[in-house]
Formats: C-alpha cells, structure tokens, sequence
C-alpha cells in the first residue's frame, strides 16, 4: 500500500507553516483524529493510524450523527502521526491556509479483525473499513466505504 510522506512533504514549506514534518515510525495504539478545518471551505479532516501514517479524508460536513446519514469523505495525502497533535494555523500562501481545530481524538479497534481477520491495511486496500471510535465525541461503530470506480469514500455511523 502506498504509505509514504512524500505528497504530504512536496505540498508544504516547513520553514513556513508550523505543521509538523514527521519522523515517528510506530505507536503502540491505533490513532484517530478529527481536525476542524477552516480553510477556503470549511471541513473536518478524520485521519486514521494505519502502517505508521495517518490515512486521511477530508469530510466537508462532517461525521454523520446518525444511521441514517453517510458524509461524503475524499481521500487526502497520508500525514505523519504526530500531526494527530497538530493545532494552529497554517500560514497565508501555505497548502491548506488557515486554522485547524482538533475536534475529537482518541484510538480505534478494526472490527473487522476481530469478525474476518482482516487487517486495516487490508480493509484499506479492499475500499472497506469498519472501525470502532473510542474518542470524545466519536464513539461506536463506523465504516468508511469507497464508492465503486471513484476516488470517493462514504462514513457511515453503523448499527
Ligand atoms: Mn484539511
């Protein structure tokens, strides 16, 4: 799977923007962040810890609140884990320009290890990924579903 920083690193000046570089290679807990994201448009970027990044999308209108509601999540750049910490703001002229909020963070337990003994990485691969939040405000079953033939995901709070 490609899990390299290299995107994430060409689209930034870090003696610019106070973001962080990265450099950690492994954390013993499965990492989740939600970050609020007022950039040109406003939207919250839910990052996952799979293989020592955070696999990232970007939620326009955030995680749903109910089961009857999926969020449209587009795929982003892989972000280095300490980037789970990062709150500020990203400087004018920088990618991304302006301030980010941590919404929620906290771990995750992959459901479907424990159903078919499938890996995160594995799950990411196959476009489905069912994941039990342990945050503040996220907590419970999700999955993060690829719509078919796009480069699109759905999140969707489970039952
Ligand atoms: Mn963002």
């Amino acid at each position: 799977m490609e899990s390299n920083l290299g995107q994430y690193k060409k689209k930034r000046n870090f003696k610019k923007t106070s973001e962080p570089l990265g450099g950690i290679k492994k954390s013993r807990d499965k990492l989740f962040v939600v970050q609020e994201h007022h950039a040109s448009n406003l939207h919250y970027d839910v990052r996952l810890q799979i293989k020592g990044v955070l696999k990232s999308w970007a939620v326009p209108k955030g995680p749903p609140e109910s089961c009857k509601d999926k969020k449209l999540a587009i795929p982003t750049e892989d972000h280095p884990l300490e980037y789970a910490n990062f709150e500020g703001k990203i400087s004018e002229g920088q990618y991304g320009a302006g301030q980010v909020y941590i919404w929620d963070k906290g771990t995750y337990k992959n459901l479907r290890k424990e159903k078919e003994s499938i890996s995160m990485e594995e799950s990411y691969k196959q476009g489905k990924i069912e994941i039990d939040f342990q945050g503040s405000k996220l907590k419970g079953a999700y999955a993060l579903a690829k719509i078919k033939n796009k480069n699109l995901w759905l999140l969707i709070k489970m039952k």
